[in-house]
């Protein structure tokens, strides 16, 4: 990989080499890493025209920008190249004239985390790794041990007791070893990272496993090409750990260096009320402490951040701002993307739609910017919440009667 120079920290930016074994914190401060890459290599293999001649449409399109020597490990499922859906509609309702979402629902486990899932296990199949191991509040899971499924890698994951069932089912019928730690994703996270030090495995702990946030910045890449190489004005992204956010920063920030674009989008993170560690540390003195973390967006429920350094770091450099939205509001976008849409996305993902509705109502946005909400999740996966944002059916006998009268009294077409 002539492209890539190594691993650097993102709190203190040593630089540490690549070497055979895996490294997933910084040696002098413990900080998380990210992967660094000659940019001068990157211009001299890529530009806007040789990406458009690439009719790869999953995130392998991306090599060129990828940490990988052996290249996709499972590409056959198709990871990335989702819609980016102008969503007319709710724009109008919300005075906002240039409104798009990323639907990343549409991914294989239906979720965001198969860009960090692909990468991770295109890393640990070039390691020849047999076992692959991860915490999750529960898309991460299904993601590992979705793409897993054929490879002939084991999968261990970590979760907490109350992780969504869906979720649980996903990853149970694709064949994962299903660990449910009775406690948080936190606690889950931790005793992740005990086993793996015990037991050497691979550990694709989000943003301790520095490949997580390079899959995630391909959802970057697929913005500015989908939107003609206009950069929007903002992209708003829902917050756990954080990874999501550093990872589409990281992704703008890359194609500047490759001299793909002159500009960069301001990000906006979106946390839930109780789950704002990001929010309070990038409005405060910049140290993450830990929060209750309590939210019905279970995918963005976390205490502590875990790559949180990484989502400050890129909320400062790019302008950027932080909304904590509550669980009422989160299901009320819920239902708004669902209706004006037809997007059906978990509480996480309709949280990123629910920033974007409180960011409008107090004008931190110009009804003329070009806005993009990432959809990480599909609703399916958790269909509790969604039954709690609905209105319950009409139960009645099988009589057409019943049905005249119900039509006559409860419903307005
Ligand atoms: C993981 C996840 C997030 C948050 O990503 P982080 O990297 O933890 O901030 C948001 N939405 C969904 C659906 C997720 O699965
Ligand atoms: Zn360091």
């Amino acid at each position: 990989m002539p492209h890539v120079l190594g691993l650097r920290c993102i709190r203190c930016e040593k630089e540490h080499a690549l070497t055979s074994a895996m490294l997933y914190v910084c040696t002098a401060c413990g900080s998380n890493l990210e992967v660094a890459y000659d940019f001068a290599a990157v211009r001299r293999s890529v530009s806007r025209a040789s990406l458009a001649a690439i009719t790869e449409p999953s995130i392998w399109r991306y090599t060129a920008f990828l940490p990988v020597n052996g290249g996709a490990i499972e590409s056959r499922l198709g990871v990335g190249g989702t819609p980016l859906l102008r969503a007319p509609a709710l724009g109008r309702e919300l005075g906002l004239e240039k409104l798009w979402l990323k639907d990343d629902t549409r991914n294989p486990s239906a979720s965001f985390k198969d860009r960090a899932g692909a990468l991770v296990l295109a890393h640990a199949h070039e390691r020849r790794e047999r076992v692959v191991v991860g915490a999750s509040t529960g898309n991460a899971a299904s993601s590992l041990a979705c793409l897993a499924a054929r490879t002939g890698m084991k999968t261990i994951v970590f979760l907490p007791e109350n992780a969504p069932r869906a979720k649980v089912a996903q990853i149970l019928l694709f064949g994962a070893h299903v660990v449910a730690v009775r406690g948080t994703y936190d606690q889950a996270f931790d005793l992740c990272l005990a086993a793996c030090a015990k037991h050497g495995w691979y550990n694709r702990n989000t943003g301790h496993n520095p490949w997580t946030r390079e899959g995630k910045k391909t959802c970057a890449f697929e913005i500015a090409e989908q939107l003609g190489w206009e950069i929007p004005d903002w992209v708003f992204v829902p917050v756990g750990d954080g990874n999501i956010l550093s990872g589409i920063w990281k992704g703008f920030v890359e194609l500047r260096e490759a001299g793909l674009v002159d500009r960069v989008p301001r990000l906006a993170a979106v946390q839930a009320e109780r789950s704002n560690a990001v929010k309070l540390a990038f409005e405060g003195d910049g140290k993450l402490r830990p929060v209750s973390g309590q939210t019905i967006a279970d995918s963005i429920s976390v205490s502590l951040p875990r790559d949180g350094d990484a989502a400050v770091k890129a909320l400062r450099q790019s302008n950027g701002i932080a909304l904590a939205v509550s669980d009422e509001e989160i299901l009320s976008a819920m239902c708004a993307l669902a209706r004006t849409e037809g997007v059906f996305a978990e509480p996480a993902a309709a949280a990123a739609l629910a920033g974007v509705i409180r960011a409008a109502s107090e004008s931190r946005v110009r009804s003329s910017d070009t806005i993009v909400a990432v959809v990480t999740g599909s609703g399916l996966k958790d269909v509790n919440s969604a039954m709690r944002a609905a209105a319950a059916p009409h139960v009645i006998d099988p009589d057409l009667g019943a049905f005249e009268q119900l039509l006559s009294e409860r419903i307005q077409l």
